[in-house]
């Protein structure tokens, strides 16, 4: 089927609620995809980084096959074999205690703030009904109405009403925000450690130093949302380390599987994830055969192929090399690993047109926010295709 046929049927059956690229792909190896046509894609999306570990990686693809074919679903009802693994090696890797599994990471999200909820009043003794979690302006932690209750961006809440209530919302990067903010009730502190679609926003130096401090001294749950910074993202296995600090509850989605399958966990460092007790929470697919294998290698791969370190120095080329770009467009070029976002000036006209521009020179990549472009490539990138990503970012910022 042609391009324009696909984009046709879309057009006439799907709901409207994307405007993608009008690029239609077929196959993708590695950092690179393919459309009908054949035309060869480097993906600097990386689906949101879901393919950290590069589109269809032979290992976890041998792993979907093979567990595809024994066993793919027996619910919670019943224990299987590789759910215990899948704990005791998710939890090594992220050093964490505990971990309980979903699909998407929106329910990592959902499962998280249940959690502490129920945390705050189970453990901390908080009044009935009156727990508090405080939130940051300009987050991204998914679409269901609980969570796009506490978003800052009108075209996410607006039309969804009554929204969830309990969260209170500070400007990210401001300590003293926090700290004015927090109240006996409040059970949580939910942010990412550097907001993704709010157009890679890096805090200042010493902000989640400060927020775990206040956070341990309120008796208050810092939850990470690193369902886009983590799993190697950022050059380190979670964005944390970066701070030095570790959050009591660490939500991981996305690349958990390698883009294969949804699934997302809630990562625990103390016992907040011990209130549920049997029946109080729950999902059919969540932990299934087929995910836990699949999260299984995609996690084992990170490790052992090096992705981790090779996000870090990959990143540092890309970056600096973006640095050197002298393009009047240009307000600011930041990140950390291969989670880079370059920021344009108002006057720019916009990032949606270089990204368009980026795609006739056969790179893939999404606006954010509307002025910065995020370029996160898989993290198999090599340093040669740095460079031949490098050429055309310059071409396309300094030719349009
Ligand atoms: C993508 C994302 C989510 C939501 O994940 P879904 O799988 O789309 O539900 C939550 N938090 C962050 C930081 C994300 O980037």
């Amino acid at each position: 089927m042609k391009s324009q046929d696909s984009l046709a049927l879309e057009d006439q059956f799907g709901a409207k609620n994307y405007k993608p690229l009008d690029v239609v792909l077929t196959r993708g190896e590695g950092i690179w995809v393919w459309d009908v046509e054949g035309r060869r894609y480097m993906d600097c999306l990386s689906a949101y980084s879901a393919v950290n570990q590069g589109h269809c990686h032979p290992k976890i693809l041998k792993t979907l096959i093979e567990q595809s074919q024994k066993l793919t679903l027996v619910s919670r009802a019943f224990c299987h074999d590789q759910l215990g693994l899948f704990y005791k090696e998710i939890c090594e890797i992220t050093r964490s205690h505990t971990a309980l599994p979903m699909n998407s990471g929106a329910e990592a999200v959902e499962t998280a703030i249940k959690a502490v909820r129920k945390w705050g009043y189970c453990v901390k003794k908080v009044p009935p009904g009156q727990a508090e979690i405080i939130v940051c302006s300009n987050n991204f932690h998914g679409r269901t109405l609980t969570i796009i209750s506490f978003s800052s961006e009108p075209q996410y809440r607006e039309g969804y009403e009554p929204h969830t209530p309990g969260f209170k919302m500070i400007p990210f990067g401001d300590a003293e925000a926090l700290r004015a903010a927090i109240t006996p009730n409040t059970v949580a502190f939910l942010v990412e450690p550097i907001q993704g679609e709010g157009g890679v926003i890096i805090p200042p130096a010493g902000y989640f130093k400060t927020a775990r401090e206040l956070c341990n001294k309120h008796n208050v749950m810092l939850v990470l949302d690193e369902i886009q910074t983590g799993l190697g993202r950022t050059g380190k296995i979670l964005a944390e380390e970066h701070e030095g600090i570790e959050a009591d509850l660490t939500l991981v989605g996305k690349a958990l599987s390698g883009g294969f399958y949804p699934v997302s966990a809630v990562l625990s460092n103390r016992e907040v994830l011990g209130v549920f007790k049997p029946g109080d929470h729950g999902s059919t697919f969540g932990g299934n055969p087929l995910a836990c294998a699949v999260a299984r290698t995609a996690l084992k791969v990170l490790v052992e192929e090096g992705m981790i370190e090779n996000s870090a120095v990959m990143g540092a080329r890309l970056l600096d090399g973006l640095k050197q770009i002298k393009s009047p467009h240009i307000k600011e070029v930041r990140g950390r690993g291969l989670m880079i976002g370059i920021e344009l000036h108002p006057e720019a006209g916009g990032a949606r047109r270089f990204c368009e521009a980026l795609r006739e020179k056969d790179l893939l990549c999404k606006e954010t926010h509307k002025h910065v472009l995020r370029i996160a490539p898989p993290l198999v990138i090599k340093a040669h295709e740095i460079d031949w990503a490098l050429e055309r970012l310059e071409s396309a910022l300094t030719q349009n």
